[in-house]
């Protein structure tokens, strides 16, 4: 592949008017293009090349049958090559996995997982509730022989249980990961997954209930425990304002289900409703904390929740609202490339293009380190070696009638569109904090207290 400019994954700027050789699905070379150099087979010289960008969170198999085929080819379209599971119903994962590694199904790479563990009373349905320690040693026999990449400790596994889980899954090099800071920094857990996940302890908060601000030791805590952070940023579609370019996007309009399209439309028309106020505040406490963690030294990876959050363009929301909020748009595609393989455990063989790493590259049209919005104009990508443009992904889905919607309702209402708008009371805001809200596995903004309140 000839590149006009290449973003590495790691640096400051770009390297002019490079070749990039790929042998077996691995970069084997990075040079200078070589005056008399023969035809590369992927001609870039006019665009820029960027790593396959990484997603370490993600549930393909939460509504993922509302998706069937349709994931892969969105995923790649927008520029993710690694896909990472934190939850999935493991024998759909698995099948997925198959088919994804075999080439029927064009898609990223897919890091799987199986059903999050839970004390003995499960958050979600499809969680496994543990009771005891025989049948911990159970289910994480499962987790082995079915090669989890991760295994997702949720809210209510006893940490004296934890540290079982991950003294085993350390063997069987598998991860172990929670919503918490706190024990899970003590217990030696690989990451943190979202800003401020549910929480089921009554304490460990790593953000206040104002819109998403965090103290100082929550910071020092994530840079210096080396434990990731994932953005998982779901209430950014104040974006949708400034630009719909996500939504108009062939990409979107062909590979969509119907309904997930209607439900787009739906989501950034309320970026001007009732609520989008406090959902913008709380976007940008998010972003304060990461950005504070991330120039600690600590490590911010993007993680997208998809499907809960939208498919495909979400991991581009994870990249410009953290630009919106105060990150260089280098910063912030470090999260997605570089940070999250090291999160992965793959660093220099995922999210950088260098000898030796995996051959995920994005041809994409203008200067993302100037413009984040261009990491989004993906026309081409190559994942482990296997190349595809939008045009051949898109063509299966192209001209096809609208699939009709679903007889069950796609996506519960959230709040604040569930209730009268309006500024709450007092009441509400105790109301709110006793009861959980929200889509399932996170937690939506309070009322907006009123400042008489
Ligand atoms: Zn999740």
């Amino acid at each position: 592949m000839r590149a006009g400019a290449l973003w590495d994954g790691t640096g400051e700027g770009y390297r002019r008017d490079v070749d990039i050789t790929v042998e077996d699905g691995v970069i084997t070379s990075v040079a200078p293009v070589r005056r008399g150099a023969p035809a590369p087979t992927v001609d870039a010289s006019d665009r820029t090349v960027l790593p396959g960008l990484v997603d370490v969170h993600n549930h393909w198999h939460l509504r993922g049958r509302q998706w069937a085929g349709r994931q892969g080819p969105l995923w790649l379209a927008y520029g993710v090559t690694t896909s990472r599971s934190t939850g999935d119903p493991v024998y759909r994962m698995l099948e997925t996995r198959e088919a994804l590694r075999s080439g029927a199904v064009p898609g990223p790479r897919y890091l799987g997982s199986g059903e999050p563990l839970d004390g003995a009373r499960v958050r979600f349905g499809f969680m496994r509730p543990v009771h005891s320690r025989a049948q911990l040693h159970r289910e994480l026999r499962r987790a082995e022989e079915l090669g989890y990449h991760v295994l997702k400790s949720y809210q209510r596994l006893p940490v004296a249980l934890e540290r079982v889980a991950l003294r085993r899954m350390r063997r069987a090099g598998t991860q172990v990961v929670s919503h918490y800071l706190y024990p899970a920094v003590g217990t030696g857990l690989n990451g943190m997954e979202h800003t401020g996940g549910e929480n089921r302890l009554g304490y460990s908060r790593t953000l206040s209930y104002a819109a998403g601000r965090t103290a100082e030791d929550t910071v020092t805590l994530l840079a210096r425990s080396g434990m990731y952070v994932s953005t998982t940023l779901l209430f950014a579609y104040e974006l949708y304002l400034d630009s719909r370019d996500l939504i108009e996007d062939p990409r979107t309009r062909t590979l969509f289900p119907s309904w997930e399209y209607a439900a787009l439309l739906a989501r950034a028309e309320a970026a001007a409703g009732p609520g989008s106020e406090l959902d913008r505040a709380w976007t940008e406490g998010d972003v304060d904390l990461l950005l504070r963690v991330q120039r600690a030294g600590g490590l911010v990876v993007a993680g997208t929740d998809a499907p809960l959050d939208f498919v495909g363009i979400s991991v581009h929301q994870n990249l410009r609202a953290p630009v919106r909020h105060g990150f260089t748009p280098v910063e912030a595609l470090r999260t997605a490339t570089a940070n999250a393989a090291e999160a992965l455990g793959a660093a220099g063989t995922l999210g950088v293009v260098r000898p030796g790493a995996r051959a995920d590259l994005l041809v994409v049209d203008g200067d993302p380190l100037r413009d984040i919005a261009a990491a989004a104009r993906v026309e081409q990508v190559l994942v482990d070696g296997y190349h595809h443009t939008v045009r051949e992904l898109l063509a299966p889905y192209a001209g096809l009638p609208q699939e009709p919607a679903p007889a069950t309702a796609p996506r519960p209402a959230r709040w604040p569109d569930a209730v009268a708008p309006g500024p709450p009371s007092r009441a509400d805001m105790i109301d709110w904090c006793r009861q959980p809200r929200g889509p399932p596995g996170h937690f939506a903004p309070p009322p907006h207290p009123r400042p008489t309140d």
